[in-house]
C-alpha cells in the first residue's frame, strides 16, 4: 500500500522522507526531533510508516501483506511498519514488541485487530486509559487517553522475531519520539524485549540506569532518574508487565487482574 492512498493508519504523504538504511534512519528521526511539538511527532509517524531499511522486514511485512490469512482473504493489508498512537502529552508509555503479521501489520494501527489488542484495549479501557474497550481496526475512533503505545520495531517479524540487527536499525524511531514526549513519567513494557528496548532508549535520553541492570518481570518496577543538571525531563519509572499474548493469555500466565494491577500502578506513578 503506497502512501498517501488514504489508508487509515497513513501518515505520510509523497514528500515523505523515505529511510532505506540504519544512517537514514537516524538522520530522518533526527530531523523529526529539530522540528519539535507536534508537528514533530507528525513528521516522525508519518516517516516511520514508509521506512525501508530492513531488507528482511520489508520483504516478510509485505508477503505477508500479499498472501494473506485465509479469514482476511477479503480485506486490505496495510503492509507497512506502524506509528505509534496516542497524545503527545502522555505521561505513560506503553512499548511492545513488534506488530503482529496479522493484527497491526494488517490494520495499520498497533495493538489493533486480534486478540493481544481485545486484551489490552479492555485493561486499558478498565483503567480510565482508553475511550473504548475495544481497539478493532484503524477508524472505529479508538483513542488512548494520557497514554502511548509504542513499539521496539515497527514492522512484523517472520516469527515475531526481529534480529539484534533489526531492533538497533529500528531504535532511533523510539528514541526520537520519546525525545519530543516532554511529559513521560511511567514506561510499561509488555514483555522483557519491551524491557531491553526501553532501558536502552532510555539511557540514550540521559536517565540513569542502575548497574547491574534491572530484570524483567511481571510488576517488576525500575527507577531510572534524569540527573538534576539535565532536568527538564521527569524521572521514569520503568514498570514490567507480560505481554498479552494468546499464549499467555490462555495459559494463565498473565490474568486480567494482574494487567489491571500494572496498569493502576502506572496511572498512580504518572500522578493521574
Ligand atoms: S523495522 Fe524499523 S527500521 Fe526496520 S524497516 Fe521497519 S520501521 Fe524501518
Amino acid at each position: 500500500m503506497p502512501p498517501g492512498t488514504g489508508w487509515p493508519g497513513d501518515q505520510a504523504d509523497d514528500t515523505t522522507p523515505v529511510a532505506t538504511t540504519a544512517a537514514g534512519v537516524r538522520r530522518v528521526a533526527a530531523a523529526a526531533v529539530r522540528t519539535g511539538g507536534a508537528d514533530g511527532l507528525a513528521a516522525l509517524d508519518a516517516a516511520a510508516t514508509v521506512c525501508r531499511a530492513c531488507p528482511r522486514l520489508v520483504a516478510w511485512r509485505e508477503e505477508v501483506a500479499v498472501t494473506k490469512r485465509a479469514s482476511y482473504a477479503d480485506e486490505p493489508y496495510f503492509g507497512r511498519p506502524l506509528a505509534g498512537m496516542g497524545p503527545l502529552d502522555a505521561r505513560i508509555v506503553v512499548v511492545g514488541l513488534a506488530p503482529a503479521a496479522q493484527g497491526g501489520n494488517r490494520t495499520g494501527r498497533i495493538f489493533t485487530g486480534d486478540r493481544s489488542a481485545d486484551w489490552l484495549h479492555a485493561a486499558l479501557h478498565r483503567a480510565g486509559l482508553a475511550t473504548q474497550a475495544t481497539s478493532l481496526h484503524a477508524g472505529d475512533g479508538q483513542q488512548l487517553l494520557h497514554t502511548r503505545m509504542t513499539m521496539g520495531v515497527r514492522c512484523a517479524p517472520p516469527a515475531n522475531k526481529p534480529t539484534p540487527a533489526e531492533r538497533d536499525t529500528c531504535a532511533p524511531w523510539m528514541t526520537a519520539e520519546l525525545r519530543l514526549m516532554p511529559d513521560v513519567r511511567v514506561v510499561v513494557t509488555l514483555g522483557s524485549f519491551g524491557w531491553d528496548v526501553a532501558l536502552r532508549t532510555l539511557r540514550d535520553l540521559g536517565h540513569v540506569v542502575p548497574t547491574p541492570k534491572p530484570r524483567f518481570g511481571h510488576a517488576a518496577e525500575a527507577l531510572l532518574p534524569v540527573p538534576r543538571a539535565g532536568a527538564g525531563r521527569p524521572d521514569v519509572l520503568l514498570l514490567g508487565c507480560f505481554h498479552p499474548s494468546q499464549q499467555n493469555t490462555f495459559t494463565g500466565r498473565l490474568t486480567e487482574p494482574m494487567l489491571d494491577a500494572v496498569l493502576t500502578r502506572a496511572r498512580e506513578a504518572a500522578d493521574l
